[in-house]
């Protein structure tokens, strides 16, 4: 459709526009805040009055119609409406951000500012470079959140009238709408806007999905209203008879949400039943509101049996974007489930509008609902600049979506978190400090793994130790964006120690090989090793990866004189090297090897580097990532190994496992503290003289949990073990495994 509009025209289509976009907030507002917006616009009109919209149109029915969303559907004040009518000023025309803070002071020059770097970014670009973008935009939260609430404004708009655009930029600003906008409306509570965004986004990504959709949901319109039509003749009398004042409606769930149902449950649109909810809306006092919700609940459930799964009370625990509602699912007319939600019409404005609405309604005094909580959130993982931009969008968006539950301290203080959430997310939600020593949780007073999932109402406890210390493997276990980005910060911390530990190790195992240790030689190793930096290197030499041979091994090729040198010695453990080979074979009665002074079983592996077997005289090495490794004592590392690392040295010996006795399976379940196992070995060993045969702990989140055999004479020495190991502090349970 060609604009053909005359000039005269245009101006009184400007003119009316402008009227219409205050006509529901110009009461509230001031006479400055009039003034104030009348100069926004003339400058705005005046700025932009050379350019045309793709469509022919003034380029100022866009500034309008995003200052018009952000009036009425936001519902924020005179600055947030002055900045959306210049939003596109700075970007689009010659003013400068300086021009706009001498005319509009500085509030509303920054809220410009802000929009237009975000519209600077925001140039087509791939994946990772968008969402580098997301995140410089989310990090002007910090500066005034209206920023972005004008921007979803301008993003709504722009979907709106994306008809006029090309294809191929309609499909790429629809993905964006879908990925970004609306999961960010959402968890701004702009419930209606959200919505609005995810159905256009489906219709210019999927049309042919979309209008499908679309039909069926029109055809089906006329049974809705009937069935709600009788749903309301059914309750009406009783609510009236209470004095009520209400308006009952249906709410049809968007298409995109129909769509996602569709997709989530395999199911056609005819079998998706609760494609529409009835809302119940009524008039009520600040001290009435939620008793009279709770009224209405029973003059519901009077005439319709209610699904007790199905409650959901956002009243006395609103959703932290300040959402508050009751919602109830009920064997409505026909037999069929329809969700009814409960709200006052203030509750009811804050659903539709969120944000805004909810802080007009805040009475000072009222306790912060989650928002600025999540603000704040939202600020410390942006302020981490170690987690890439790519796993932020996504984890963020993770959390946007995701649902929250609400769990309990051990003092009854309630903590909102996404669904999903671990013991470990719980205590870092709690403090970092505690995240990060926590060993065990106890959820309604029972002990459980740290992976174990929270839900909602339950109560948590976390066993914190001074001793623990983040592990990689809670990196697999945590969902919060918050738990994540500490975990990955504090072992990044853990690897730089390791690597000056490296460092130094290098520094003199060069000298010992007659090496200088210099810039040049960190280079060539950088090479022989094939690593990228002289951080990895260290890193490696810290963690024993890179090990003495194979540093002679770049020493042998960079000197002749050296490869002589230690010519010898390598073809002394070539040799003993496929010896060994077909001495496995041969068992003796050496199957095992034991630690320590107190002869612990622990898990290891034989070092590459020396071979031992059974019977060979060996020492267990500790090392940083790879548990003990078993050298022969005549290793040719042995040496600088035992001199350099003497604390990582453990003593170990070859036993026979297969010793007289009776063997008897035991369980152990507890708290795993430092000492368990030894204290364990102890208890059984030295005190009651009793032998272990096979010892196997697992669960290092914590939670312990181990199998036990022990060689006991009989019945009540094995007792006596039993009531022994149950003194121990930390172990919880102790049970004999019949099998
Ligand atoms: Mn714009």
């Amino acid at each position: 459709m060609a604009y053909t509009a005359t000039l005269e025209e245009e101006k009184k289509e400007i003119a009316l526009r402008y009227k219409d976009m205050l006509k529901d907030t110009y009461q509230t507002l001031s006479k400055e805040d009039k003034a104030l917006i009348r100069k926004a616009f003339d400058l705005a009109a005046e700025a932009h009055k050379e350019q045309r919209r793709k469509t022919g149109e003034p380029y100022i029915f866009h500034p309008l119609a995003v200052a018009k969303i952000v009036a009425n559907e936001i519902g924020l004040g005179a600055s947030s409406i002055a900045a959306a009518l210049l939003h596109d000023v700075v970007e689009d025309t010659d003013y400068t951000f300086t021009d706009l803070e001498q005319i509009f002071g500085n509030t509303i020059a920054k809220i410009v500012n802000g929009l237009t770097k975000i519209s600077r970014l925001n140039k087509d670009q791939n994946i990772s470079i968008q969402a580098e973008n997301f995140r410089k935009m989310l990090l002007t939260l910090n500066d005034d959140v209206r920023v972005i609430l004008i921007k979803i404004a301008d993003r709504l708009h722009n979907m709106q009238t994306l008809d006029s655009m090309r294809s191929d930029k309609q499909v790429k600003i629809a993905s964006e709408t879908l990925f970004i906008y609306a999961p960010l409306a959402h968890r701004l509570g702009l419930y209606n806007i959200k919505t609005e965004l995810e159905d256009l986004g489906l219709k210019y990504t999927e049309p042919d999905v979309y209008n499908d959709i679309l039909a069926k949901i029109t055809d089906s319109k006329e049974e809705q209203t009937n069935y709600i039509q009788k749903f309301t003749d059914t309750i009406k009398a009783s609510l009236d008879k209470e004095g009520f004042t209400y308006l009952i409606k249906g709410r049809t769930k968007s298409i995109y949400s129909i769509r996602k149902k569709m997709l989530n449950q395999g199911v056609s649109f005819d079998e998706v039943y609760d494609k529409f909810a009835i809302r119940i809306i009524y008039n009520s006092t600040d001290s009435n509101e939620k008793f009279d919700a709770w009224k209405i609940y029973s003059i519901v459930t009077d005439h319709f049996n209610p699904n007790p799964k199905r409650l959901r009370d956002w009243i006395t625990q609103p959703k932290s974007t300040g959402y508050e509602s009751l919602h109830i699912t009920v064997m409505g007319p026909k037999g069929k489930w329809v969700e009814v939600q409960i709200r006052s019409s203030r509750m009811d404005e804050i659903a539709e509008k969120g944000y805004a609405a909810h802080f007009k309604y805040k009475h000072g005094s009222q306790s912060e609902s989650g928002l600025e909580d999540w603000l704040n959130k939202l600020k410390e993982s942006l302020e981490n600049p170690d987690v890439n931009a790519v796993d932020f969008v996504e984890q963020f968006k993770l959390n946007l979506y995701s649902k929250e539950i609400y769990v309990f301290t051990p003092n009854g203080d309630i903590k909102s978190l996404p669904k999903g959430s671990t013991a470990i997310d719980f205590a870092f939600a709690i403090h970092t400090e505690v995240g990060m020593h926590c060993r065990a949780a106890k959820v309604n007073g029972k002990l459980v793994q740290l992976s174990h999932e929270l839900n909602s109402g339950d109560q948590v406890e976390i066993i914190t130790s001074k001793t623990q210390k983040p592990k990689l493997a809670w990196l697999d276990i945590v969902i919060t964006a918050r738990a994540k980005s500490r975990i990955k910060s504090i072992l990044k911390e853990e690897q730089k120690v390791i690597a000056n530990e490296g460092k130094e190790v290098l520094s003199r195992k060069l000298r010992h090989l007659k090496i200088k240790f210099n810039e040049k030689t960190i280079n060539e190793l950088v090479n022989f090793f094939k690593l990228k930096t002289s951080f990895d290197l260290f890193y490696r030499i810290g963690n024993g990866s890179i090990d003495n041979q194979q540093l002679k091994k770049y020493a042998s090729q960079k000197s002749n004189a050296l490869v002589h040198f230690f010519k010898t010695k390598m073809n002394r453990v070539t040799a003993e090297e496929s010896k060994d080979t077909a001495l496995t074979e041969v068992s003796n009665n050496y199957d095992s090897l034991v630690f320590g002074s107190n002869d612990e079983k622990l898990n290891y592996s034989f070092a590459k580097c020396c071979t031992p077997i059974p019977g060979d005289k060996v020492f267990g090495f500790i090392t940083i990532n790879d548990g003990i490794k078993v050298h022969k004592n005549d290793c040719p590392n042995a040496l600088s190994l035992q001199s350099q690392f003497a604390y990582r040295v453990i003593s170990a010996k070859w036993i026979d496992s297969s010793q007289h006795g009776f063997k008897v399976e035991l369980s152990l379940t507890g708290i795993d503290n430092l000492g368990l196992v030894n204290e364990v070995t102890r208890v059984i060993s030295n005190n009651l003289h009793v032998n272990i045969h096979k010892i196997n702990i697992s669960g290092d989140q914590g939670y312990f949990q181990g199998q036990i055999t022990v060689n006991v004479k009989n019945n009540k020495e094995l007792k006596n073990v039993i009531l022994q190991l149950k003194k121990i502090e930390g172990l919880e349970k102790v049970e004999r495994i019949s099998n």
